[in-house]
């Protein structure tokens, strides 16, 4: 680690002495997943918090001194205050972390986290969907168990999105500018106090970028800026948004966080040994390592085979459309300085990408990272088996069963998106260091013991929450004015806490079929609507703003949310982002998941809502495939692979209706206690939380990519790298 690099938290606060450490605490994601620390800012003003959508940067900007002196005087803040300083610093002082009790060897090592988003909290909204909440995850547990992991990434200026519908049902988009100022981001500087730059290539010209740091618990994410002076107006532009459909702007993206990620690591002065690609995104980072080496003196060929060793691939992609490529023409404008600095033929160079699609020859980021990493995986069971035939052809000699990729199973962070009032609850009944264990199965044992009534009772909490939350923002958007008043009750205004409720929230691809519930319109109809029993489905998500299919499904669902008939029980809510999520995963009864087998590599979603007491309703793909056990949520279809599209939507609707009419709602109406308790229901949502809580969590995640990818890269490394290499090695940095 280089230590002439600065890392100074902005000071934009002025701030009572006696609380003045909330400014530092916004610079840590830490408080994100610690409730007592968020309390510190809503005990000071609720509407200001919930405002700012939980932006601490923001809120200690705006905040009145007044209601800062106020807290001053109280002493059961303070008491507070003190307690959660407290936890923080002794978090970030612990030197007998898991990783530090069982790994002591390689406590000086690092470990490097690559991925195109970043899902950490809504207040810094660089991520678009699952693969930036499940990165944001994976940092987030490293930083639990002290793994010495760092995360490379990009700040998106414009990386987000509002989405607004309008009258018919159609998506509009306006950008987010980000304010560097107003998000926890710290500027990283050298000894003369100049930001800390690196660069990149880029046809013609060099391309620079800063680096800022976003402290995540222990662990640092770096991200990546091109938004600066020195660089051409387009060149300022690469890091504004995610997934631009300009091929050229992506491959400068990729060459940037591949490349140009490499080169901010060295500059930082950290010498990972494992390098872990979450997609093939950052793929080109296997080059600029390789060219390291060659430029030390090796081969192209001794090169790559000792950065192999190193390097970790996670493929997300089960469908070979997906998968992210580029046309040949490209690689010849972007990569032609680089074939010569690794020794390298322009054939030779393509060779390592290159796959013949229907559509022509590419150059195929997953193609180039699985030729050149010793470690690869797919994010759930079947969608390892799904992998190992998708990319059978490039080892042609082997059965697509010999194929040399695993799988680790994704999982979600489990303090981030328990509910509050759920963390008091297994406090109370797992025991007060539950979290320390929260991968044991044995623990979840301990599930059966909460009293049905107390279970109960925090489910409802987190309904009417949901409500009302739901009510405030229909409120919100009447205010907004220039909406149709069908809108507003479109957006949820006859949502109630007391009837059986489902979500579906999540990015409207085609694959994730949100409209299969409509599919036999009449029959919902009655189900929803039934006096006795009646059912809500509450929708979120956004679309791509170029996926005009996408938009199609987000406006065949709002008709059918605004019909009358449909009494106000369907609710599509505007704006899906991780604050919605958290809320919609907490607080509906069923989280309904129906894509198009086996296009779900895992999924996550549903395990936040496991985690609260939710029961999973879903397609047998993806995370879903492995965890249900016939009593722990709900199953839509058979376990097996669609036919034919058309035939597979008719079979799973049937499927839907059936469960839902003939087990789902009368679970939850029927058989109720004298005190209206739905005692079956509780014990499913018991099974559930005891089956999937430990073992879809990242803590298990973390563990697995530790002992089957990680270490055999740390221990490769220790083992073969000869002495003399090694130290070419630290010269060429
Ligand atoms: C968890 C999460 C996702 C991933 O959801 P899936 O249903 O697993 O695709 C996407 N977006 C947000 C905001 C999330 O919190």
């Amino acid at each position: 680690m280089d230590e002439t690099i600065k890392r100074v938290i902005p000071n934009h606060f002025s701030l009572p002495r006696r609380i003045n450490r909330l400014g530092q605490l916004a610079y840590n994601l830490w408080w994100t997943w610690n409730p007592e620390a968020q309390m510190l800012y809503r005990l000071i003003s609720q509407r200001l918090w919930d405002q700012v959508n939980h932006n601490p940067v923001t809120f200690l900007k705006r905040v009145e001194r007044s209601q800062l002196n106020a807290v001053t005087n109280d002493r059961h803040y303070l008491e507070l205050y003190d307690r959660t300083f407290q936890k923080f610093d002794a978090y970030l002082q612990d030197t007998q972390t898991w990783f530090a009790r069982h790994y002591p060897q390689f406590a000086g090592e690092t470990i490097a986290y690559f991925s195109f988003e970043f899902g950490l909290h809504e207040c810094l909204p660089v991520y678009a969907g699952g693969l930036g909440i499940l990165a944001g995850d994976h940092l987030k547990e490293a930083s639990d168990l002290g793994m010495p992991v760092v995360g490379v990434g990009f700040i998106y200026n414009q990386g987000y999105f509002v989405q607004r519908i309008t009258e018919d049902g159609w998506q509009e988009t306006s950008t987010y500018y980000l304010d560097y100022d107003e998000v926890p981001i710290i500027p990283l500087t050298d000894a003369q106090g100049q930001p800390v730059l690196i660069s990149v290539e880029l046809p013609g010209r060099l391309v620079h970028a800063r680096l800022w740091q976003v402290q995540v618990g222990r662990v640092a994410l770096y991200l990546l800026d091109t938004n600066l002076e020195q660089n051409q107006e387009n060149d300022r532009q690469l890091t504004a948004r995610l997934y631009s459909s300009d091929p050229e702007v992506r491959i400068s993206q990729e060459i940037l966080l591949g490349i140009g990620g490499v080169r901010a690591l060295r500059r930082l002065g950290l010498q990972p040994k494992v390098w872990h690609m979450n997609e093939g995104h950052s793929a080109f980072l296997v080059l600029e390592r390789a060219r390291e080496l060659v430029q030390s003196g090796l081969t192209f060929e001794q090169a790559a085979a000792q950065v192999r060793k190193g390097n970790v691939f996670t493929t997300h992609t089960p469908v070979p459309a997906g998968v992210d490529q580029f046309p040949l023409w490209l690689v010849d404008k972007y990569l032609s300085t680089l074939w010569p600095q690794l020794g390298l033929t322009r054939e030779q160079l393509i060779a390592l990408g290159h796959q013949t699609t229907p559509w022509g020859e590419s150059f195929c980021m997953p193609v180039l990272a699985l030729r050149l990493s010793d470690h690869a995986n797919a994010v759930s069971e079947l969608h390892g088996e799904v992998s190992r035939r998708m990319w059978n052809f490039l080892w042609p000699d082997r059965r697509a069963d010999e194929v040399p990729i695993t799988h680790v199973t994704n999982g979600v962070h489990t303090p981030s998106w328990l509910a509050r009032r759920l963390r008091l609850l297994y406090e109370r009944y797992l025991g007060p260091d539950w979290l320390e264990h929260l991968d044991e199965p044995e623990l979840w044992d301990r599930i059966a013991s909460i009293p049905d009534h107390e279970l109960w009772a925090v489910r409802q909490h987190l309904k009417r929450k949901l409500a009302l939350y739901v009510n405030e923002r229909a409120r919100q958007l009447w205010m907004r004015g220039n909406v149709h008043p069908s809108q507003v009750l479109a957006s949820g205004v006859f949502l109630e806490p007391y009837s059986l409720t489902i979500g579906f929230a999540r990015r409207f691809a085609t694959y994730k079929r949100a409209t299969l519930i409509l599919r036999d319109y009449e029959r919902l109809l009655r189900i929803i609507t039934n006096p006795d029993m009646p059912v809500q489905i509450v929708f979120a998500g956004k679309a791509h703003p170029a996926d005009e299919p996408g938009k199609l499904l987000i406006q065949q669902v709002y008709r059918a949310v605004k019909d009358p008939r449909a009494a106000g029980r369907l609710v599509f809510l505007e704006d899906y982002d991780m604050n919605l999520a958290r809320l919609l995963v907490q607080g509906v009864d069923v989280w309904l998941n129906n894509p198009r087998r086996p296009n779900e590599a895992s999924g996550t979603s549903g395990m936040k809502a496991a985690l609260n007491g939710v029961l999973n309703f879903s397609v047998l793909d993806g995370w879903w495939r492995e965890a249900y056990n016939g009593a722990n949520g709900w199953a839509i279809g058979e376990d097996a692979d669609p036919v034919d599209p058309t035939h597979q939507d008719e079979l799973d609707a049937l499927s839907l209706y059936d469960t839902l009419e003939k087990e789902i709602i009368p679970l939850y109406y029927q058989n109720r206690s004298t005190d209206n308790i739905p005692s079956g229901w509780i014990a499913r949502i018991k099974e559930s939380i005891r089956t999937l809580a430990p073992q879809f969590s990242t803590r298990r995640m973390l563990k697995e990519y530790l002992t089957e990818m990680y270490l055999p890269c740390l221990e490769a490394a220790e083992e073969e790298i000869p002495a003399d290499t090694a130290v070419t090695l630290d010269q060429a940095n």
